[in-house]
């Protein structure tokens, strides 16, 4: 992401539920929450259930900030769901923090949610009508109200059902009920969900990162529509496929940018995905300059794979042994791994700063050369021609921009803190308006038939809502993607499953 530290998307969440034979869930899920870090860093939270009550904990900042060794003893049960938090829909505090718990009559039940309701206002202003009080504004308490109040009169697979029925968006949720934890994808599988093994029980979460580090094995992604619910001894899971469609609509952006690197996300090692998008993107758009740089940390996958494959485009391939031949892979940029995302800037000026702040060219790799500089994605570009600028006042004789995804024309409904229409650099304007306002000797941008190929799907099973305009779900004043339409929510028929 060109200046991801000062201007790109923020990932929405991070998710993960265990049920385990015979220890305590709250430190597998403290350690998994770790590794789900870069989907949030607002708040993060855990709630267990010990067969007889639920405890929670949830505070504010990174993982290591929000729970003390005290709040982790507290959190009794050998099962229990987490969820790290970067604000999408809902204010920015801690009545919006996660996971969601609520106690009501048939028992008590936790939220954690990765995604965006399209629909969430009026299923919102239905349940108020039918006497729920809210106590926030996010959407995950509203999911939260409709499957207590379809849990009285339903067992939990019905009522999940019920309330998928009248949910539209995306949602990615690990849900505890009592002590039986679910993991629920929505019917696009919009948003990444995995299961994974332990030695002594099973784990739903965001990415496979966080199977990795609790040693445990990859089963396989829930399925788009899939409920799973894992046995509450640890024992194994049960799984339902509630809701079928014909086409999904995964979100592209999350092998793009969003999941790290290590993880399996739908099938595709994330590493391997940026690499070869940054194959085809030499394929479309490769020009020979002496070297090839990324801009770190995003763009490092995909400059080596664009380096590699304009290596073997020169018939070099075999020139490993560093005889000079091979297009020169250089780390150009140097990061201040120390200037955080929080850094403040209200002026010009200071985002001016921000970037020598954070980057700094090495002198060596770029004087006098041509350099093509690699990226995942532009989104406001307001740091792009400081960055072509930097390797300018190196001493660069050329610099050619490469970007690994196609322009982003619109915004992210889908629990993506994108930026608006009229702050995205390509939304009104060609790729050569876009090249000259960086002032770069060449701008390219990787096609939407490149990302559905690295990715091994069609077109039509991908989110391309931000690069095209056109929308997965029925979004007020927006075109959508395929035949649908939003739920009619307060119609008693809607909901019915049978
Ligand atoms: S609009 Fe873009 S960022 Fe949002 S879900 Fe779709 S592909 Fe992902």
């Amino acid at each position: 992401m060109t200046a991801g530290w000062t201007e790109g998307p923020t990932e929405k969440c991070g998710v993960v539920g265990v049920s385990l034979a015979d220890r305590d869930a709250a430190r597998p899920l403290y350690y998994a929450l770790y590794a789900l870090q870069h989907r949030g860093q607002e708040s993060a939270g855990i709630v267990t259930h010990d067969g007889f009550q639920q405890y929670d904990h949830v505070g504010m900042g990174l993982v290591g900030d929000a729970f003390a060794e005290a709040d982790l003893d507290g959190l009794r049960g050998r099962v229990g769901i987490g969820h790290v938090r970067y604000p999408t829909a809902g204010s920015v505090d801690s009545s919006c923090a996660q996971p969601f718990s609520v106690s009501f009559k048939s028992g008590s039940l936790g939220l954690s949610h990765n995604g965006n309701l399209v629909n969430a206002e009026e299923v919102r202003d239905d349940l108020e009508g039918l006497g729920h009080a809210f106590t926030s504004d996010g959407d995950t308490e509203v999911i939260a109200h409709d499957l207590a109040r379809n849990l009285l009169d339903g067992d939990l697979i019905r009522a999940v059902r019920r309330t998928m029925d009248r949910v539209h968006g995306s949602y990615a949720l690990t849900i505890m009920h009592d002590d039986t934890v679910v993991g629920l994808r929505d019917p696009e599988g919009n948003r990444p969900l995995c299961l994974g093994r332990l030695d002594d029980g099973y784990v739903l979460a965001s990415e496979s990162a966080a199977i990795d580090v609790l040693d445990g094995e990859l089963i396989r992604d829930v399925r788009p529509g899939e409920l799973v619910v894992l046995e509450p001894d640890g024992s194994g899971y049960e799984t339902y496929r509630l809701v079928e469609r014909e086409r999904t609509a995964h979100c592209f952006f999350e092998h793009v940018y969003f999941a790290r690197p290590d993880s399996v996300i739908d099938g595709e090692l994330v590493y391997e995905v940026r690499r070869e998008l940054g194959r085809l993107l030499w394929e479309e758009s490769g020009i020979e300059t002496d070297v090839v740089m990324p801009v770190p940390d995003s763009g490092r996958a995909f400059a080596s794979g664009y380096a590699e494959a304009a290596s073997e485009a020169r018939g070099d391939a075999d020139d490993a042994d560093g005889d000079g031949a091979d297009i020169e892979f250089a780390e150009g940029l140097m990061k201040n791994r120390y200037v955080g995302r929080t850094f403040i800037m209200p002026t010009q000026d200071a985002r001016e700063r921000a970037v020598k702040l954070k980057l700094n060219p090495i002198r060596s790799t770029v004087e006098g050369r041509t350099v093509t500089l690699v990226d995942d994605s532009i989104v406001r570009g307001t740091t792009s021609d400081q960055l072509v600028e930097l390797l300018y006042e190196a001493g660069a004789e050329e610099v050619h921009m490469r970007i690994g995804a196609p322009p982003i024309v619109a915004p992210c409904y889908m629990g993506i803190n994108m930026a608006t229409r009229e702050e995205l650099i390509a939304s009104e304007r060609t790729v050569e308006e876009i090249r000259e306002r960086i002032d770069a000797d060449s701008l390219a941008y990787l096609s939407i038939d490149a990302v559905a190929e690295a990715l091994s799907r069609s077109r039509a099973d991908l989110c391309l809502g931000c690069v095209t305009g056109e929308y997965p779900y029925d979004i007020d004043g927006e075109a959508t993607d395929r035949d649908v339409n939003r739920p009619v929510v307060g119609d008693e028929a809607a909901g019915a499953d049978d």
